[in-house]
């Protein structure tokens, strides 16, 4: 089974992906774990990656796709894995579709957080995690990349039927409960 968390940042994909994953006992795949990692360890990829990130500006798709393909094919993924912001342009989300294709990890669903704008960016000003990203600035083009870019990517699930709509707004615990029950 795969799980596509998708949604606007702020909206709680990260949260949801650590409560998913130790109810389904799958991996958790989040794009943009790997390039805070990556800047914090200096390698390549990193460099490659912090200035789009300082700006709230996406990674190129190149970049993200061959990360995304060179992580899947850990054994760790072969049962599934839930994705955590990615894809997030059409063309990633085509790309993946590409590798899915090839491994036998079973059926996709894209678990879509619905939360309004000024509440995503309540939480994004509130979470104090440190991230370089999560200032008044970087949230305002976040969410401007996110409209643009990333949208688009739920039509494109949607015509597959793999799109489940979970009230984002709530409790932890409740919205987890929103997304076990759509998931069953
Ligand atoms: P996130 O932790 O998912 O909010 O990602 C933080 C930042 O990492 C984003 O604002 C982008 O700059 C970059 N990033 C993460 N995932 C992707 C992706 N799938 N495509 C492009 N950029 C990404």
């Amino acid at each position: 089974m795969n799980i596509i968390l998708f949604g606007a940042p702020g909206a709680g994909k990260g949260t949801q992906a650590e409560l998913i994953q130790k109810e389904y006992n799958l991996p958790h795949l989040s794009t943009g774990n790997i390039f805070r990692a990556a800047i914090k360890n200096e390698t390549l990829v990193g460099l490659k990656a912090k200035s789009f990130m300082d700006a709230g500006e996406l990674v190129p798709d190149q970049v993200v796709v061959e990360i995304v393909a060179e992580e899947l094919e850990k054994e760790t993924y072969d049962n599934g894995c839930i994705f955590d912001g990615f894809p997030r342009t059409v063309f990633q989300a085509e790309s993946l579709d590409v590798i899915l294709a090839k491994k036998t990890s079973g059926d996709t669903t894209v678990v879509a957080l619905a939360v309004p704008e000024d509440e995503l960016i309540r939480r994004v000003l509130s979470r104090g995690q440190g991230r370089t990203d999560d200032t008044e600035e970087g949230m305002k083009n976040r969410l401007k990349v996110y409209h643009n870019e990333t949208a688009p990517v739920l039509a494109h699930y949607n015509a597959k039927g793999w799109v489940k709509i979970i009230d984002g707004i709530g409790t932890v615990e409740g919205i987890f409960d929103r997304i076990k029950e759509a998931l069953s």
